[in-house]
């Protein structure tokens, strides 16, 4: 299904240049725009949001594009009633995002044990 880039509209097959701006179209569109579940590695699941949150935030500083997948925003039921909240970068992101996260809670467990900072 061919899909502007530039409009997001999708076209049937045989069109190829975008009507509305003269853009060429894609199969597809790359995974910033539209969420392509295949390209997608969920690298962490947490039950808080919190959590989920801050590492996004981290990851994002780090140059990692991060989604937060959570059950409650999805149309399937959560098995049970913990809700579970999934990070996931691109593949290619894969190796990088999880040594970032064994870093941090490296980093999170050193600052735990060490109390005495000052
Ligand atoms: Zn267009």
């Amino acid at each position: 299904m061919p899909i502007c880039p530039d409009c997001k509209y999708e076209y049937v097959n045989g069109i190829t240049v975008c009507p509305d701006c003269g853009e060429d179209l894609v199969d597809e569109l790359p995974p910033e725009i539209i969420l392509n579940e295949a390209d997608w590695i969920v690298v962490y699941t947490t039950a808080f949001d919190y959590e989920a949150e801050m590492l996004k935030g981290n990851l994002e500083s780090a140059g990692i594009s991060v989604m937060i997948l959570s059950q409650k925003d999805s149309s399937f039921p959560a098995p049970g009633d913990l809700s579970i909240i999934k990070l996931l970068v691109k593949k290619e992101d894969a190796d990088s995002a999880v040594n970032f996260l064994n870093e941090f809670k490296k980093s999170l467990e050193s600052e735990n044990s060490e109390d005495e900072s000052e």
